[in-house]
């Protein structure tokens, strides 16, 4: 048996699942691999599925599967599973790192300090305490999040058409809601046809003003030259965002924006979600051969 490592992994994956047969991360060989494992990066189409014929189980580390044709996958009786559970923490905390680095202007004070400024005037900084935050989608990653939130005296509202009642925040009806509610805006809903550039110029006009997005769910969930213009405009005080159009984004209206944190899809490239998701890897090959 060949199993392909095809995006990055904890390094010490390849001797852990030597007990399998051969490992391999050379995308090179494709056409002779059984298992494949994927991250974000590495798309598995219709064409890469049919360069693939000994293929049977195509493993995605991590949670999103937007990058596998899991419809044509089924065709051919391929199995395809994710390590869905691993990354909420990892996800979360980055959620939180960009929640509190942008309205206290981390990474501008930063870079201004390099620069050899003394911004102590201009910079303004906003509290987390007292203030609501609003969460669209309340699954795992997102009740990690919301619990975070707590802890710092946050009130925490959210919307998801598929959870009526949570312990960690009080659910509305209705995303706008949410919306009209919330002063920091979390996106960690999946990308789906419903959330597929759900925030854009319509619902934005519903949002308080000067209130802050954090995106760590997916990137075509906004539009983002609607962003930009709120941006522009100062309706939103700030937008920050891990999740791209395209890993990496191409001409991104959102690079000459004011006030936007970017990260490059990090999410859930913690050392020990790494280790997390190899584990349970190991586990879903172990299940494979098995049967
Ligand atoms: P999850 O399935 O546990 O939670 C997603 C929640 O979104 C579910 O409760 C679902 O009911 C809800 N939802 C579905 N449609 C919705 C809608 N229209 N409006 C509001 N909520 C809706 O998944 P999770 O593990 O919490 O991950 C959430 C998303 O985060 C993933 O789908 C993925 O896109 C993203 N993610 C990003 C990174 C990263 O590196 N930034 C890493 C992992 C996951």
């Amino acid at each position: 048996m060949l199993i392909l490592i095809s995006d990055a992994f904890d390094p010490g994956l390849p001797a852990k699942l030597k007990k399998y047969g051969d490992v391999t991360e050379d995308k090179n060989r494709l056409s002779e691999a059984d298992i494949v494992l994927i991250r974000s990066k590495t798309k598995v189409t219709k064409d890469y599925i049919d360069s693939a014929p000994n293929l049977k189980m195509v493993i995605r580390g991590g949670v999103g599967l937007d990058n596998v044709d899991r419809e044509y996958a089924k065709t051919k009786n391929i199995i395809v599973q994710n390590t869905a559970a691993a990354s909420s923490i990892a996800v979360a905390e980055l959620a939180f790192a960009l929640m509190i680095a942008l309205p206290n202007h981390v990474p501008v004070a930063d870079k201004s300090m390099h620069e050899g400024q003394w911004l102590k005037k201009e910079l303004k900084r906003t509290e987390l305490y007292g203030k609501t935050l609003g969460i669209l989608g309340l699954g795992r990653i997102g009740t990690e999040l919301a619990t975070r939130a707590k802890a710092f005296g946050m009130d925490v509202v959210a919307y998801d058409p598929f959870v009526s009642s949570s312990e960690a925040a009080d659910m509305k009806s209705s995303m706008d809601e949410v919306l009209a509610a919330a002063d920091y805006i979390s996106l960690n809903m999946p990308l789906t046809d419903d959330t597929k550039g759900v925030i854009n110029k319509k619902t934005l006009a519903k949002v308080k003003d000067g209130a802050y997005i954090f995106n760590t769910g997916r990137g075509k969930c906004v539009v983002e030259e609607d962003l930009v213009e709120a941006l522009k405009s100062g309706k939103l005080g700030g937008y920050a965002t891990d999740v791209w159009y395209s890993d990496p984004p191409e001409n991104s209206a959102l690079m000459s924006a004011p006030n936007v944190i970017m990260t490059p899809h990090i999410g859930a490239s913690t050392k020990e979600n790494l280790l997390r998701i190899g584990e349970i890897i190991d586990q879903q090959i172990g299940e494979f051969v098995k049967k």
